[in-house]
């Protein structure tokens, strides 16, 4: 195996292979996967440690991040590591079936789970911003988001009222989809979209981040050109045919040009970096002002930045108006254009209201696992694997065909896909006899995003509109965590504040290494089943019905159903 870097030129690479340098798989794949988040394949800007989602870091600094790698290759069997907000904190003695690590990002006190607060402690060296699976380390690159955005626009193809006319599977052909926003996560958007057979155009302000996603495959091509973007995504439309362009502009700038234009576009979302204010590009200011205008006056930036984003989101409201489908992709840009002076940012829906909740309700989520021998191999073995599994499940299968053929690997081999109760730890106790018998050339990690099932309470999205009004109740994710710490995870991360920023959401990962033991199995068997279980549960007490049907019939215990 390769040993890995972290020193020097900073250029971080996980080591591949069966043989490990630390003292248990649990330890030594929680140091891969944070190497693997800030492997340059991978993350968005490894130098500063950000790895996705505008400034979400996988560790303080690299202080901290050697002090970690360190630690977890001494760390013993039976100890655990606590990490408060990518800095490793303390070390104590526990036992085997309990997480090698213990991970807190971004989390403040309710009264001062604000930007500026957190902000100013930041630049004090207190806290970082973990996003979801950044701090956590189970990014797996644009993939990750790559299949829940596959099954949003799946979702979306089946809304349109054309759908009830075709009797074979809907799809987004002879469909126009603008969005915006090419970077980790919304880099994903254009691939889904032609996936699904759809024309697409998507807006970035950094011609750098859609260069990107042409390298990576998940964009067909780009230009500065707006004129011929729309020419070339307008033929695509009328033949009918998949095609992803993207276009180098300000969204509060084209998406009004578009619609002043009149432009026949069907779908309109938008994925920049909104949570964030100081990540999201005014007009008028250009992307090499970027840092330093938002570092000379944050709050003028943000200012600036929620005008912006109250035209932008004006301009999504009028594609609404016209008949266009509209869904906020969860970067929470409804409620920073209405804090910029737009009264109707909430005219349309998020998008887990309108299209992922009944998903949610059956446990369903974003599961994925990562090979720790760096073979693709492993990779195609687990995807058959899974087939196998599940041989009824179509949708499944199909996206599992065409993720062999179009994703691209960035860093350690992984494959996302989303799995229900009663199904995951089906996945998992597979994967773990497939190591143990060397069909497999190393270890498993097997984890999920922290937008989940029963992982989350995040009321501009994942917990918009709840049938009971508990949006904001953050009791959920803190169970979550709990849970699989006591299910036998392998890491376990609480967060505050990721996808739509501080002060809006709290949310919960788990990670388990498959290593082929038969403690692993048992470990699989339970965080594996009790994870998506909280889902389950979550949804039946929210009262929804199809939760309530699975508790009951999968056979889970609610004593109040
Ligand atoms: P990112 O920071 O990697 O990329 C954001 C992109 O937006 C950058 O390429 C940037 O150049 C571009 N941008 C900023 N301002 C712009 C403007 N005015 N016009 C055009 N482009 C502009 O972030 P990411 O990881 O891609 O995440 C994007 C957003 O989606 C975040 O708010 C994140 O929290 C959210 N998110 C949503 C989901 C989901 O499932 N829906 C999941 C994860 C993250």
């Amino acid at each position: 195996p390769s040993t890995g870097s972290g020193t020097g030129d900073r250029s971080v690479r996980a080591p591949r292979g069966p043989e490990r340098t630390a003292k248990s798989w649990g330890a030594e794949a929680a140091k891969r996967m944070l190497m693997n988040n800030l492997d340059p394949e991978v993350a968005e800007h490894p130098e500063d440690l950000v790895v996705y989602g505008g400034t979400g870091r996988a560790a303080r600094s690299w202080k901290a991040y050697d002090a970690i790698v360190r630690t977890l290759d001494e760390l013993e069997p039976d100890e655990t590591l606590l990490v408060q907000s990518g800095k490793p904190v303390g070390v104590f003695r526990t036992h085997e079936w309990a997480p090698r690590v213990l991970i807190a990002n971004s989390n403040l006190v309710g009264d001062w789970a604000t930007w500026p607060e957190f902000r100013r402690l930041e630049s004090l060296g207190l806290t970082m911003y973990g996003q979801m699976t950044a701090g956590s380390w189970i990014y797996i690159g644009t993939q990750g988001i790559l299949q829940g955005t596959y099954e949003t626009f799946a979702a979306v193809a089946r809304s349109l009222p054309r759908a009830v006319a075709e009797p074979v599977e809907a799809s987004l052909a002879g469909t126009l989809t603008l969005t915006a926003g090419a970077g980790g996560m919304g880099g994903a958007q254009p691939l889904a979209v032609t996936m699904n057979g759809g024309a697409v155009l998507i807006v970035d302000v950094d011609e750098t981040r859609l260069a990107r996603r042409v390298e990576h495959g998940y964009l067909d091509r780009h230009t500065t050109d707006l004129d011929q973007a729309v020419t070339d995504v307008l033929a695509a439309k009328d033949a009918g045919e998949a095609l992803s362009v993207g276009v180098v502009g300000n969204a509060a700038d084209v998406f009004p040009e578009l619609l002043r234009r009149g432009i026949p576009i069907d779908i309109v979302t938008d994925q920049t970096s909104a949570h964030d204010p100081l990540a999201y590009l005014p007009q008028g200011v250009s992307v090499a002002e970027w840092k330093t205008e938002a570092e000379r006056d944050p709050e003028e930036f943000t200012r600036r930045a929620r005008a912006s984003m109250a035209e932008h989101v004006a301009a999504m409201v009028g594609f609404q108006d016209a008949g266009a489908a509209v869904f906020d992709y969860g970067n929470s840009i409804r409620r920073e254009a209405e804090l910029g002076g737009f009264e109707r940012a909430f005219a349309f829906p998020g998008f887990v209201p309108a299209y992922i909740r009944p998903l949610f309700a059956e446990g369903k989520g974003p599961f994925r696992w990562v090979a720790l021998s760096g073979d693709p191999a492993d990779i195609a073995a687990t995807d058959r694997a899974v087939k196998e599994l599940f041989p009824e499940d179509a949708a499944l299968h199909r996206w599992l065909d065409q993720a062999a053929e179009k994703v691209h690997f960035e860093g350690l081999p992984a494959r996302i896909c989303w799995l229900g109760y009663q199904e995951r730890h089906l996945a998992g106790l597979k994967f773990n006899e497939m190591v143990a018998s060397g069909e497999l050339k190393a270890p498993i990690v097997i984890g999920r995003d922290h937008l989940d099932a029963g992982s989350v309470a995040s009321p501009y999205r994942e917990t918009e509109a709840m049938a009971d009004g508990s949006d904001a109740i953050a009791d959920w994710p803190l169970l979550n965590a709990l849970l699989n710490t006591a299910s036998g995870a392998s890491w376990v991360s609480l967060h505050h504040g990721g996808g739509v920023g501080i002060g809006r959401s709290i949310h919960a990962g788990q990670v388990t290494v498959a290593d082929g033991t038969a403690l692993a199995a048992e470990k699989l068997e339970r965080v594996l089943t009790n994870d998506p279980g909280t889902g389950v549960m979550r949804h039946v007490d929210a009262g929804y019905e199809r939760a309530r049907e699975v508790a009951r019939d999968r056979g889970l215990k609610v004593p109040m159903l």
